[in-house]
């Protein structure tokens, strides 16, 4: 463990234990120190319910990683950066624009390192992608994101209440890629966001954005699923598929393989670069896109949802 530098997890549900702690288990860099959960709770490592106990209790802690909901993760970013602790944030970085730019002045003024992760971005085609599309013109480009909530979000209500951003939960993934890999910055330009009945976030949104690029997000895949980017150029096609692990072009599949298992790896290695280099990195992109979306978009009543 020595040099390592010590990591406290908190909000131990459902991508924690799918990815935040193996990826610390393996990772050269970090080591997960204890966790803070009301609930959850990590085989062998010191627990906490609470934030500031465990502040209080570990000040060799120096980097907090927040695989909250959004809603309640500024309370959590602000409480571990007044004390002191480099901040790690899981997608999607906030529930507001505003509270994210708070973050980020206060890591500023604090000489501490804020980043917000999006692991899509990780994903191992999207450099190659990004390289290939460099200096190209992009004439049409197109999203489909069709999952099926009930298998990734099972009975997190929290997806539907305010702030959980509905179907752009998922959605915002495939939206950190296109503005990763895109060479050109696009714009939204209008959006149809169906919202069941019974909920406060849509479920499906079909948005245009400038430029000739288009998104089908949809919540109700049931079968297999969908996470497919592609590109148009006048020097050829390129696909993104699996989420950003699988690049085609002109149909014909040139890397990766569909496994997202290293994204979160390269997340906690980014993070302790960026603590080593006493930097920050804060990309607001893709949710300015979600943002957009929800303040532009004609909505659209479908029927309710229940998990
Ligand atoms: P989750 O399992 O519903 O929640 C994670 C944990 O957060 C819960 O176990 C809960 O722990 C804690 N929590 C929930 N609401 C809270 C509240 N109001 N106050 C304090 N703690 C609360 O969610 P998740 O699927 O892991 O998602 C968490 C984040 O990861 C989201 O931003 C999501 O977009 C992102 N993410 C999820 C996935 C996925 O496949 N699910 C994939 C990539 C990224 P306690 O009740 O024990 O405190």
């Amino acid at each position: 463990m020595a040099g390592k530098m010590r990591v406290a997890l908190v909000g131990i549900g459902k991508i924690a234990v799918d990815q935040h702690v193996p990826a610390l288990d393996a990772s050269p860099d970090l080591t997960l120190a204890c966790t803070v959960s009301r609930k959850g709770e990590v085989e062998g490592v010191e627990a906490f319910t609470d934030l500031g106990a465990m502040l209080a209790a570990r000040p060799d802690v120096q980097i907090v990683s927040l695989a909250l909901p959004p809603v309640p993760r500024f309370a959590y970013a602000e409480a571990a950066l007044l004390a002191g602790r480099h901040v790690m944030l899981e997608k999607p970085p906030g529930a507001t624009l505003a509270e994210v730019h708070a973050l980020q002045s206060l890591a500023r003024e604090r000489g501490l390192t804020l980043y917000a992760t999006w692991h899509s971005r990780m994903a191992q085609a999207v450099a190659p992608a990004k390289a290939w599309l460099a200096g190209k013109t992009v004439t049409r480009a197109h999203i489909t994101w069709r999952e099926d909530v009930r298998k990734w979000h099972p009975g997190q209500d929290w997806v539907f209440e305010p702030g959980g951003m509905g179907v752009f939960d998922p959605g915002i993934n495939a939206l950190s890629i296109l503005t990763e890999i895109l060479p050109s910055p696009v714009h939204l330009v209008s959006a149809d966001l169906e919202f069941p009945g019974n909920r406060q976030t849509p479920i499906g949104a079909r948005l245009t954005f400038s430029g000739g690029v288009t998104a089908d997000f949809d919540w109700r895949q049931q079968g297999p699923q969908t996470w497919d980017i592609e590109v148009e150029t006048p020097e050829g096609r390129l696909a993104l598929r699996m989420g950003g692990n699988v690049l085609e072009i002109d149909g014909v599949p040139v890397s990766g393989e569909a496994s997202i298992m290293g994204e979160y790896p390269a997340l906690y290695a980014r993070m302790a670069a960026l603590v080593r280099a006493g930097e920050s990195e804060v990309d607001l992109a893709p949710m300015v896109h979600v943002a957009d979306a929800l303040t532009l978009g004609r909505r659209v009543v479908v029927e309710d949802f229940h998990f």
